[in-house]
């Protein structure tokens, strides 16, 4: 699944990672650097996966400093628990775009102002590089450090852990549909740069215009100039709704299989008429265990909003809290032209006229039309 866990642990570099066909990372062995120590087999979090994850606490809300939620995918959970833990010494490992804009990376932050580059989902996968043997190296210097990630990123960083550094080790995971390929987001921005005559300076992939569902993206560009559009009605966002990996539908590390102290989502079944209720974004956070209760009490209610909620109603409107990407109609003709045709043509492919016509229309007229 792109964990790369193998290529990162194997000290005779005998692991590479390369991109198949659309886009997405695989391991391959270099033979003849081998030495057969099993390393990377025992490292592997899908062959030595043990199943043990319950819900124990479950909590909806937001951040009561607007300007958080505002920056944030959702409720702005992430930014509140971060502050928090570098506030105390730690060093929070999450996602960033890349300099370019062309791919998402692991990183690591050790101050507030850092943390900016880690909010708000990019929605897709990441490049470790060496982040776990940054990991590795905070830890071993008694540097506590909180992991974040897909629940498969993980797993991956939890079972790398050894025993005498598990004490500083915190994790948290998103609810997950999976991540798109870095190869489609490559290919867009290289055609947006061009069309618009600049570079992207910045993505926002959750733009807060108006109510925080459906989906905006918001690019900047160095001259100035702004694109602002639903996610879902462009070729970009067909990328992030149609094509995954294929271990994605098959998750395992969703439900009982998820190897985090804390999980994070969007509350997207809330009640607007509810007291958790943000028009901006609302959070879910369930723990796992008490490092997971201990990230969410640094988290006060002078700084949010929370509410208890129920996990398996949670579960009604997050599906994904359990189980894989549920894969939608046009996926497999969008990942067999993908790679042949580029994310134009997939998307044209993969779309039926009507879906093509509605979205050229205002969102009003189109939800009158739907009616
Ligand atoms: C690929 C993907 C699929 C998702 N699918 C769902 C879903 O189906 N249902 C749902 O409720 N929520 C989903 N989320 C999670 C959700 O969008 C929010 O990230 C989460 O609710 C936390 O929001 P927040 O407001 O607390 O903080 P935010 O600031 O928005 O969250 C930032 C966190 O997201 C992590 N992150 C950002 N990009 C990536 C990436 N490419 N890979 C791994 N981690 C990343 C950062 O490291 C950080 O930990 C998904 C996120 C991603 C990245």
């Amino acid at each position: 699944m792109g964990c790369e866990s193998c290529a990162a642990i194997c000290p005779h570099g005998a692991i590479q990672m390369q991109e198949d066909a659309c886009g997405f990372l695989y391991p391959t062995l270099i033979e003849d650097r081998c030495i057969h120590c099993g390393l990377c087999v025992r490292t592997c979090p899908v062959i030595n996966q043990k199943r043990i994850s319950l819900p124990t606490e479950t909590v909806v809300g937001y951040a009561r400093d607007e300007s958080i939620v505002q920056k944030s995918s959702s409720g702005g959970f992430f930014s509140l628990i971060a502050e928090r833990f570098i506030e105390n010494g730690g060093i929070v490992i999450g996602v960033a775009w890349s300099e370019d804009f062309r791919k998402t990376l692991h990183i690591c932050v050790d101050n507030l102002l850092d943390l900016e580059k880690l909010r708000v989902s990019k929605y897709y996968q990441s490049h470790k590089g060496d982040i776990y043997q940054q990991m590795l190296a905070y830890l071993a210097q008694k540097r506590p450090v909180l992991f974040t990630g897909c629940p498969c990123e993980v797993a991956a960083a939890c079972g790398m852990v050894p025993e005498k550094d598990r004490e500083s080790f915190f994790s948290i995971d998103i609810v997950c549909q999976g991540p798109s390929s870095a190869k489609a987001l490559r290919e867009y921005i290289e055609w947006i740069e061009k069309k618009k005559k600049s570079s992207v300076c910045s993505i926002n992939m959750r733009y807060a215009i108006g109510p925080w569902i459906p989906q905006n993206i918001k690019i900047s560009f160095a001259n100035g100039k702004q694109y602002v559009k639903r996610l879902y009605d462009m070729e970009l966002g067909d990328a992030v709704r149609l094509m995954k990996r294929p271990s994605c539908p098959n998750c395992r590390f969703g439900g009982d299989g998820r190897k985090s102290d804390l999980t994070l989502g969007d509350y997207h079944g809330a009640n607007p008429s509810a007291s958790y209720y943000h028009e901006s974004g609302v959070s879910i956070a369930v723990t796992h265990s008490d490092k997971g209760r201990q990230l969410m009490a640094s988290v006060h209610h002078a700084n949010a909003y929370l509410e208890a909620a129920d996990y398996q109603e949670l579960n009604k409107w997050n599906p994904c809290l359990e189980k894989g990407w549920p894969s939608y109609e046009g996926s497999d003709t969008f990942s067999r032209v993908f790679p042949q045709k580029g994310l134009f043509a997939a998307s044209r492919a993969a779309s039926s006229w009507k879906r093509r016509v509605l979205r050229k229309l205002p969102l009003k007229l189109r939800q009158l039309i739907r009616r």
